[in-house]
């Protein structure tokens, strides 16, 4: 389920949130309007807040940011007027640490002796807490609760000369997963984390010579006409001037734990990720779904939006007809407001239509992304129950999600995840269906070109299916008290 602008098709507590971002753009005519468009095509990765950060020349920078979309935000022509320069770089917001509030609201700006910097990222530190107590017992003072500052404040106190040697220097002191754009007087800076679990890639407008861009996503390059050139690597560092690009790669070699729930949800379809199109991929895990788990059906349905490739692929494969049988309004605000239990039950319905001349008096397989609390998913089968089907499958296109991701994605706590506390006959019964299966993780990485999952390097973060945490949870281990913040941040 992946649309735009926010995905109202699951009830709001029951769900993957998606996390941040990031966009760059250095050396272009209308540097904050193409940030703005990159901006709008990453949307899907944050709802809550947006911000742009411009660069007009040496030490003079010029901000707006605000809460809500980015087309309400940036929409307004005397803001955009303001946002003066060719360099730029922006940030969309989900609010994975830290409440929503404008002074989280990223790209952060901070003034040091070499400048001023603004700094963006995607992701989720997880020793953000063990940095943050060291640093303020020397005297730093944090005026945003969210783990970005934590960049600033090691920057700040950096003994290094130069900001690239600095953003180096506090990199090797976080642990976790980001993706992050910097900006300042001399340089825009692209980073990975040396697992490169979040995305960032880099294009070009107008080719050799031209503009470079940075962007979460390669939809993102599509929107301001970029050539995709390549994704940054994990652990690597792009320090982009006037003299093009230098690459810096301080960390030692580790293993590659790219987010493979990217694949499955967080992606926009048409976007390219780690050199895989997010639309085949889904297709080709809703084939490997339907080899895994046949059932005699009249008709696959997908559970829209994200659901719908991954049912073509079932469908294709298990040569049973694809119909739309469910219909998603886009138009249901994630704000309106369900005071009683009885609107609340009607909720669903508000998101979801069922298309009930395809689904009645018929055996159908319904084919969503995931089942994280699962009570969208109960509604979701009452609901093509009641328009008459026979019998209602479940499938789904990801394993059971048994762990919480502290990688950036906003997930519940592991005892609000149905499959952490059930059996796959038990959700089954849970939620209402004839039969639930999920796509085994083997199977997964079957879809991905791999001949199954290598335990001892999956190439992949895959931690929410196998609790195979590869970075670090220093916070969790050392702050056991934070755990409850952690997850408040995560939505609880
Ligand atoms: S835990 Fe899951 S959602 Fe989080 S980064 Fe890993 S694969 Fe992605």
């Amino acid at each position: 389920m992946h649309p735009l602008p926010h995905d109202t098709s699951r009830d709001d507590d029951d769900g993957f949130h998606e996390e941040c971002g990031v966009f760059g753009v250095w050396n272009a005519t209308d540097a904050a309007a193409l940030t703005a468009l990159g901006l709008h095509a990453l949307q899907h990765r944050g709802q809550e807040a947006a911000g742009v950060v411009t660069l007009s020349e040496p030490g003079k920078f010029h901000a707006h940011r605000g809460l809500g979309l980015v087309g309400d935000i940036f929409g307004d022509a005397k803001v955009m007027a303001g946002l003066k320069g060719r360099c730029a770089v922006g940030h969309n917001r989900y609010a994975t640490t830290g409440e929503t509030a404008l002074r989280n609201v990223q790209p952060l700006f901070a003034d040091f002796e070499f400048g001023g910097l603004a700094v963006a990222h995607n992701g989720n530190l997880t020793n953000a807490t063990t940095l943050k107590r060291a640093l303020v017992r020397r005297g730093c003072i944090f005026q945003a609760t969210s783990d970005s500052e934590v960049f600033i404040h090691l920057i700040a106190i950096s003994l290094y000369a130069s900001v690239v040697d600095r953003l180096i220097d506090a990199l090797k002191q976080v642990q976790g997963a980001y993706s992050l754009v910097g900006l300042h007087d001399g340089a825009m800076i692209g980073a990975r984390d040396p697992m490169g679990v979040r995305p960032l890639v880099l294009g070009r407008i107008g080719g050799e010579g031209g503009a470079y861009v940075l962007a979460s996503e390669t939809c993102a390059l599509d929107i301001v006409s970029a050539d995709f050139v390549r994704d940054i690597e994990p652990g690597e560092i792009v320090v982009i001037d006037n003299n093009g690009l230098r690459s810096i790669k301080p960390f030692g070699r580790t293993q590659n734990r790219f987010c493979i729930f990217e694949y499955i949800y967080f992606a926009r379809p048409d976007s390219v990720v780690e050199g895989t199109p997010v639309y085949t991929t889904r297709k080709l895990i809703g084939q490997e779904l339907a080899r895994e788990s046949h059932v005699d059906a009249d008709v696959v349905v997908p559970v829209p939006d994200s659901g719908v490739p991954a049912a073509m692929g079932y469908a294709t494969e298990a040569k049973i007809p694809f119909e739309l049988g469910i219909i998603r309004n886009h138009y249901v605000g994630r704000t309106f407001i369900e005071p009683t239990d009885q609107i609340r039950h009607l909720g669903v319905k508000l998101k979801h239509s069922a298309n009930k001349p395809m689904i009645e008096g018929k055996r159908v397989i319904l084919v969503d992304d995931s089942i994280v609390r699962g009570t969208t998913s109960k509604k979701i089968v009452e609901m093509v129950r009641q328009a008459g089907a026979k019998e209602v499958h479940m499938r789904i296109s990801s394993p059971p999600t048994t762990h919480s991701c502290f990688y950036g994605i906003d997930t519940p706590e592991r005892s609000k995840l149905l499959a952490a506390n059930h059996d796959v006959e038990e959700m089954a019964r849970i939620i209402g269906a004839d039969s639930l299966a999920f796509i085994s993780l083997n199977g997964l990485y079957r879809a991905l070109g791999r001949d199954g999952r290598d335990s001892a390097n999956p190439g992949y973060c895959d931690a929410c299916f196998t609790g195979d945490y590869a970075i670090p949870l220093t916070d969790l281990v050392d702050h056991p008290e934070r755990m409850p913040a952690l997850l408040a941040a995560n939505g609880q």
